[in-house]
């Protein structure tokens, strides 16, 4: 899965949840998060995201920003 993390914070661009071809991005408190469940890892999102916020969970250190992204997903 792909995850949202602080970079996203306070940017106003949602070119990602444009691209998403299974609408997975949603609003956090002051950033978009992605479902972990409905993330069909395509990583079309990825290279769309100027600020560099959308990251693969593959990548080190990833557990909290997984927990955070499924919190506010999981509200809607
Ligand atoms: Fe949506 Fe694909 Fe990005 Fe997952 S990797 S959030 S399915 S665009």
């Amino acid at each position: 899965t792909y995850v949202v993390t602080d970079n996203c914070i306070a940017c106003k661009y949602t070119d990602c949840v444009e691209v998403c071809p299974v609408d997975c991005f949603y609003e956090g408190e002051n950033m978009l998060v992605i479902h972990p469940d409905e993330c069909i890892d395509c990583g079309v999102c990825e290279p769309e995201c100027p600020a560099d916020a959308i990251r693969p969970d593959t990548e080190p250190d990833m557990e909290s920003w997984v927990e955070l992204n499924r919190k506010y997903a999981e509200i809607w």
